[in-house]
């Protein structure tokens, strides 16, 4: 075993967790971290982990809710950041919510203390020197200039963004198939399409007025100062082509043209909203051309009048924001190494994961897949029916990339939600089906359950019962 370290750069929320599972592996590590000598936008302090806005890792219920179910994996799997939350909870319901200064304090105290972890405090201008044979970039959302330039210049322009243009996310169990129906515009066909590859949901002139005019009135979040104003690529919010003039939508993402309603043949939509397959499961679809900076709230108002979706799930809602995140289902291998330089791995928001559990997570996961390469064996990755195994797939594997709209980038961040799990059948209730909000709970129970064990067995734990003798 070679007796060099990994070397994790950024000391955030993804970094600091690697860094600490490398360690516990009894592998040394060296962390980079640039703050204080070089700050981001977003950062206030020279704490490890700093938490940039909210302080919540959001709900801790690992029954029914997937960000719940992914802190109980992270248990499991001894998490720092996971740790270092629950010492520092504050009251907040059903969520996991902790004092900032005290959770990031806590981490740093713990990574300083441990005998195998070095910390380097300096910016890192470029990619890692090509003798580090084992390094993870952890740099996030806000990863220095320079830095993401030499990514940009490894990886090709196109593969590293800026921003994230989101279009909101659906459950697919919950699109109305009696309004809306399957079929690709003119029934094209495509490299990989079968002709019925999208769903529309159609709209008459009065309800097409009305959305048009809900989307000007809507509430809209604003941009930070050091954000500038993104719009680029033709990917322009959708209440910003509505503030264009009534007609924009229909001759842009909401052209009724190519299609035909089978539910209602001899009546010609006036415009269609159309959802393409988002996840190899099929069981998410994204709303074609619907990035927005809506509030979330109003966009659940305003997205649940159109026909079809008046009962809409959503898995994740449109956003617009500053965000470094690389095209990570065609650069990284499934251990989250980049294909073309083995070795070198990504891990954290910059790989298209979004959110600070899930940012975590994923360097969990970075850390032990270097920590075992290094001790000469192959990580076994986790099964998808994981909340790990769900996000990992996201991230390296289980993203459809859309073949009728050549160079653009359809990969977007996303947090885990249920949608990313191999569907469960709904389990019954004396013999009989399930409906309603009874179905779903007892859905996602069945996912929880699943996950728990199997993150088990993966992690070589004794199942649940064995675990309580
Ligand atoms: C403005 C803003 C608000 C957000 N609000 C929330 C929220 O409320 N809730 C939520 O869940 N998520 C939020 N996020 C997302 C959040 O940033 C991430 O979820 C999480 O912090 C990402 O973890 P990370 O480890 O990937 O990156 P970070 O936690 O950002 O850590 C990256 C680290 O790398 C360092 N670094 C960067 N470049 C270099 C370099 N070249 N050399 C050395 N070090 C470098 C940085 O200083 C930083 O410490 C927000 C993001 C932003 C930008």
């Amino acid at each position: 075993m070679s007796k060099n370290p990994v070397h994790v750069i950024g000391g955030g929320l993804a970094g600091s967790e690697a860094a600490w599972q490398i360690a516990e592996a009894g592998v040394p590590v060296v962390l980079h971290e640039m703050r204080p000598v070089r700050g981001t936008d977003a950062h206030k302090t020279d704490g490890l982990a700093e938490l940039v806005c909210s302080n919540s890792f959001r709900s801790d219920d690992a029954e029914t809710n997937a960000v719940g179910l992914l802190h109980a994996e992270m248990r499991l799997a001894g998490s720092l950041i996971m740790s270092a939350g629950d010492a520092h909870q504050v009251p907040a319901g059903g969520a996991l919510a902790v004092d900032r200064d005290g959770f990031s304090e806590a981490v740093t105290r713990k990574i300083e203390a441990h005998p195998l972890i070095t910390i380097e405090r300096e910016e890192m201008p470029g990619l890692p020197p090509a003798d580090w044979d084992e390094a993870i970039i952890a740099t996030g959302p806000l990863t220095a200039p320079s830095l993401a330039q030499s990514i940009a210049q490894a990886t090709g322009a196109d593969a590293l963004a800026f921003f994230d243009a989101i279009a909101p996310i659906v459950h697919f169990d919950t699109i109305d198939m009696n309004t809306c129906w399957f079929q690709s515009r003119y029934d094209k066909i495509g490299p990989g399409g079968t002709g019925k590859d999208y769903i529309n949901c159609p709209m008459d002139k009065d309800q097409y007025l009305a959305f048009v005019q809900a989307l000007v009135d809507g509430q809209k979040t604003e941009f930070k100062e050091w954000e500038g104003t993104p719009y680029f690529d033709g990917c322009l919010p959708i209440e910003v082509m509505a503030e264009r003039g009534v007609e924009t939508l229909r001759h842009g993402p909401m052209k009724p043209m190519g299609l035909t309603n089978v539910h209602n043949p001899s009546v010609k939509a006036y415009a269609v909203v159309q959802l393409r397959q988002d996840n190899a499961l099929g069981t998410l679809y994204n709303m074609v051309g619907f990035q927005t900076k809506l509030k979330h709230a109003e966009q659940v108002r305003v997205f649940r009048t159109i026909p079809g979706l008046e009962n809409a799930d959503f898995a994740r809602l449109g956003g617009l924001h500053r965000n470094t995140y690389i095209n990570s289902p065609t650069l990284l291998d499934a251990s989250l190494q980049l294909k073309s330089r083995p070795g070198l791995r990504f891990a954290g928001q910059i790989t298209g994961c979004e959110g600070y559990v899930e940012s975590a997570a994923i360097g969990l996961l970075a850390g032990r897949f270097a920590a075992a390469e290094r001790l000469g064996h192959q990580a076994a990755t986790p099964p998808l029916t994981t909340a790990f195994g769900a996000l990992l797939n996201h991230i390296t594997g289980g993203h459809i990339v859309s073949d009728d709209e050549p160079g653009k980038r359809s990969f977007q961040p996303m947090n885990v939600n249920f949608g990313l799990f191999p569907p469960v059948e709904a389990p019954k209730s004396d013999g009989k089906r399930l409906r309603g909000k009874d179905k779903i709970v007892a859905k996602r129970r069945a996912i929880t359950t699943r996950a728990l064990a199997d993150c088990r067995q993966w992690l070589g734990l004794p199942a649940q019962a064995e675990a309580a003798e």
